[in-house]
Order: C-alpha cells, then structure tokens, then sequence
C-alpha cells in the first residue's frame, strides 16, 4: 500500500484468492466505494438489499449465475454491465456450474455532473 499526496496504490494481489475486496479504506476512496466480489459455484449474497443514497453500478469479470431485481430473475453473465437504483432491491446468485466474479462501484444517485473530456486538463508535462 502506498499512499501519496497525489495517489494511493493499493495491490489485492492474485484475484482467484479474494473473495471480496473493499477499497474505500485502501485507497482513501472520496467519492465511490469499489468492491471486487466472487460468490463461489451456486452461492448467492446471503441478502437482499437496497441503498439509502447510493446507486450502484456491476461489472461482471468473469463467470455467470442470476441477479434478483425487485421480484424478477435476470441471466447475467461475463461482460454484463448493470446500473441499479438506489430503491432496488438486488441480490447477486453463481450460477450451479460456475462462480460469479465482479465489481460493484457504489457513488451518491445523480452527483455526476461532469467526467472524461469535460472534466479532464490536459497539460503540458511530458511523462513517457
Ligand atoms: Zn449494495
């Protein structure tokens, strides 16, 4: 772990050995909660829940299984990205032959207001 003024770098190491990894405290997140998530074959999150502020947003790595979404089963599957409002009430199956593994970024619903070009400075410096 290292952390800067300017940056915070933070290695999980081989991602087939963790579980679950939360880097809010890790990298000294400000604005976002990033989770990197695997639910062995057939395991489920043992929950359903929804947010109080945040809107969250899935990136499935690897793997497939389902996704509980206010009463309806949906197939999800490696490459699936999902927005999920902050009311919905989610919870996250492997499917029986294979494990689940993804991100889930957690940010406060509607506080995006500028981002990639709009908000990017390109400057002068030389790096490489
Ligand atoms: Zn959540």
């Amino acid at each position: 772990m290292k952390n800067t003024k300017n940056y915070s770098l933070f290695s999980i190491g081989e991602l087939e050995t963790q579980k679950r990894v939360e880097l809010h405290d890790n990298l000294k997140l400000t604005g976002a909660e990033i989770s990197i998530n695997e639910l062995l074959k057939g395991e489920s999150v043992p929950f359903v829940h929804a947010h109080k502020e945040n809107e969250e947003i899935y990136i499935v790595l690897k793997g497939n299984g389902e996704l509980y979404i206010d009463g309806e089963i949906i197939k999800i599957k490696e490459g699936d990205t999902l927005r999920i409002n902050t009311k919905g009430e989610r919870c996250f199956k492997a499917s029986p032959s294979s494990s689940l593994r993804y991100i889930c970024v957690q940010v406060k619903e509607n506080t995006l207001t500028q981002f990639t070009y709009d908000d990017g400075i390109i400057l002068e410096t030389k790096a490489f």
